[in-house]
């Protein structure tokens, strides 16, 4: 899979992947040996003649989702309903017999967010070994404006500074200017033979840096309720989305029982 390009220098990238919708139910069938049966047989509307949907508890007489007319054929519930049922009841060991590993560029200060998920498995750049890229995240004016989460966005409705574009646009131009000072102290330093791990001293927390992260699905799906939300940072917001983007591709039905749940 391709780079997804993330914030300014950032990007998401799969490097490998295990396991599947199939595979969780697989494990929750050791109890009985049954493995794998199918999914169920998708259903037609007898009045609109669309497509309906695997949804288990769409049984005979359930309405279309397009035109609210009947439905044709009586749906066969398949192994979504299992499916269904680990998920809702908390059975969530099937759901760890799955998982991915993924390489991720941010910015420093997304990584101690990331990093607090203690469950997942890390290997980041060393800044002692190999200098790290001149790679800042710079913040748009418009993002500046949205204010600071939940917390903190009423600062202006509530005595606080309001932020105005003109201010935001001189206060990232000074910022773009102690990036430059920032990489050229970190630079002269190893320049002059200051091991690189004192030098990074120069480092600010929106320079760039790169990690592997691995996690099984249900650990990956924690990760996301927690980050994939708006109380989340912005930044890891986007990151956490396109997290979520792989996954969908990767395990649909599970994802699906997921995003279900938040949305009620
Ligand atoms: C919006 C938001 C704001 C936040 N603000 C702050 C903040 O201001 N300051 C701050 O310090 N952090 C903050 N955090 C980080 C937060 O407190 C968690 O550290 C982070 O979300 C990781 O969650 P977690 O512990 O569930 O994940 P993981 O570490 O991946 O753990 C997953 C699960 O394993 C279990 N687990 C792991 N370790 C232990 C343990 N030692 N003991 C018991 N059970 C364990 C728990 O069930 C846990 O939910 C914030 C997080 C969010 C999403």
């Amino acid at each position: 899979m391709d780079r997804i390009s993330v914030l300014d220098h950032g990007y998401v990238q799969l490097v490998e992947s295990w396991g599947s919708d199939e595979r969780i139910i697989e494990a929750a069938r050791m109890s009985t040996q049954k493995g794998f049966e199918g999914w169920g047989v998708e259903e037609t509307c007898a009045k609109c003649g669309g497509s309906g949907t695997n949804e288990p508890e769409n049984g005979p007489g359930s309405l279309c989702k397009v035109c609210r007319g009947r439905r044709l054929a009586v749906n066969v519930p398949g192994d979504e309903k299992l499916l269904r049922y680990l998920w809702a009841n908390k059975h969530h060991t099937p759901f760890e017999m799955a998982g991915f590993t993924i390489e991720v560029q941010a910015p420093i200060f997304v990584f101690r967010e990331w990093h607090r998920h203690r469950t997942q498995s890390y290997n980041e750049a060393s800044a002692r070994y190999a200098p790290l890229p001149d790679l800042h995240y710079m913040p748009t004016v418009e993002r500046c404006l949205m204010g600071g989460g939940h917390l903190t966005k009423q600062a202006g409705a509530h005595g606080g500074k309001q932020l105005l574009g003109p201010s935001a646009e001189i206060w990232l131009a000074r910022l773009s200017s102690l990036y430059e000072m920032s990489e050229s102290v970190y630079a002269e330093g190893i320049e002059i033979g200051v091991p690189k791990e004192i030098a990074r001293c120069a480092m600010l927390v929106s320079r760039c840096t790169k990690m592997r992260a691995s996690a099984n699905l249900r650990n990956w799906l924690g990760f996301l309720a927690l980050r994939a939300e708006p109380h989340a940072q912005w930044e890891i917001q986007q990151y956490a989305w396109t997290v979520h983007g792989i996954l969908k591709e990767l395990f649909p039905r599970t994802v699906a029982l997921f995003d279900e749940g938040r949305s009620k």
